[in-house]
């Protein structure tokens, strides 16, 4: 069988307009001979109303009764599909999680898929049935429904991809590709044709919103080609695969900037080991993801200020830890919330000497100042003031030859 998975999310099926357009995107591959999974998110908007419901009702809503709230979005859009789809004739069916079913393990409204049940969808796809899969819901091994995370629809597809050995994924969304940087920051952003696993990973942890970031991952270790492309417009989209496929000669592949990013530096901390951990132990206990880190030394070696860098919803929650923390001492403490991180992005650099420095020297040439900075293998990160983010991306794109 030459299975495709297509999915669709919240905004390819808004409207019940755009649903009937999603039904002709899926008919146009059962005239290819595909024999076609559907996986659906919520239409746009349902799941956030959900969540805000969920939140009216309590401020510690309990985690089962969540997923069973705000998973319920996907039945609409799915039951809609199908429906249409029989209205034109052609055999379809929609599947609730618990109806495949699809098993996930971990805990409420983070679980992650560990098995799908192949047979009865497997049989109905051998019938000439179309299944319409709910994304972004499983069941755990109490039978009690379990959701993805947010964007988790990705998840279900590319797993579904997984299980069925399918040749293509295709994930409709409401753009047409991944941009070499957010177009509505640059409107010299290029449509990428081909990316890596590991690119794309970067891209989407460091805020290009096309994917859910965990699902790549998912593609990455299962080494599922995927298709990135519009349900609005007919035109290619852009492929995320392994490296190996990838021919081209671009140091950059992309480029990203943050606007949920908050600095703390700590002025005259002693600077004698073990402070570091000191500092951010409570942090780590909280569960509170550190990203960028520097620590300086001020001429006298006796102290340090250490600048670090955490996501602005955590900000309030780091500085109680941080002020309550009796094992640390510091003369001063000073928070900046207007700060952007900036990052380039490529696989290309592994093997470009100069990257680092070609980086440095634009926004140096642009009188941009560089607050922190933190590097990957194939990404390096800088910490800005947040009103240079447009300046920046703009040299930094130019400079790297996207224009
Ligand atoms: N409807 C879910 C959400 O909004 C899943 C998805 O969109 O992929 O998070
Ligand atoms: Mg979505």
């Amino acid at each position: 069988m030459k299975i495709v998975v297509l999915k669709f999310g919240g905004t390819s099926v808004g409207t019940v307009d755009r649903v009937k357009k999603v039904a002709n995107i899926i008919i146009g591959y059962v005239k290819k001979k595909y024999k076609v999974i559907v996986v659906s998110s919520a239409m746009s908007g349902v799941t956030n109303d959900l969540v805000k419901k969920s939140k009216k009702i309590s401020n510690n809503f309990i985690s089962s009764e969540y997923d069973a709230l705000v998973s319920s979005g996907e039945q609409m859009s799915c039951a809609l599909i199908a429906g249409r789809l029989n209205h034109l004739g052609h055999k379809s069916q929609s599947w609730m999680g618990w109806q495949v079913p699809i098993l996930t393990e971990g805990n409420h409204s983070l679980s992650r898929i560990s098995q799908i049940d192949k047979k009865k969808i497997n049989k109905f796809l051998k019938s000439g049935g179309i299944p319409v899969i709910a994304g972004f819901q499983g069941i755990n091994l109490n039978k009690r429904i379990t959701t993805l995370g947010r964007g988790g629809s990705d998840a279900t597809a590319i797993m579904c991809a997984k299980f069925f050995k399918a040749q293509k994924c295709v994930i409709y969304t409401d753009v047409e590709g991944v941009y070499t940087t957010d177009p509505k920051t640059l409107k010299k952003a290029k449509k990428i044709k081909i990316i890596s696993y590991e690119e794309m990973l970067e891209m989407a942890s460091l805020g290009a919103k096309v994917m859910q970031p965990t699902s790549i991952q998912d593609a990455r270790l299962n080494r599922i080609n995927i298709d990135v492309k519009s349900s609005f417009i007919n035109k290619r989209g852009t492929l995320i695969t392994k490296r190996k496929n990838i021919f081209n000669n671009k140091t950059i592949t992309g480029l990203t900037s943050t606007k949920n990013d908050a600095k703390i530096t700590l002025i005259g901390v002693k600077d004698k080991p073990g402070v570091a951990a000191s500092v951010f132990k409570p942090l780590s206990r909280n569960y509170i993801n550190i990203d960028m880190v520097v620590q300086t030394s001020s001429g006298n070696r006796k102290e340090t200020d250490i600048t670090f860098t955490v996501k602005s919803e955590d900000l309030l929650k780091t500085l109680k830890l941080v002020k309550q923390n009796k094992k640390i001492k510091f003369r001063d403490l000073i928070v900046n919330k207007n700060v952007s991180k900036v990052s380039i992005i490529g696989v290309g650099m592994i093997t470009t000497p100069g990257v680092t420095y070609r980086m440095f020297q634009t926004l140096a040439t642009k009188g941009i100042n560089i607050l922190v900075i933190s590097t990957s293998e194939i990404k390096i990160s800088v910490l800005i003031e947040k009103k240079f983010v447009k300046k920046a991306i703009s040299a930094l794109h130019k400079e790297f030859k996207l224009n």
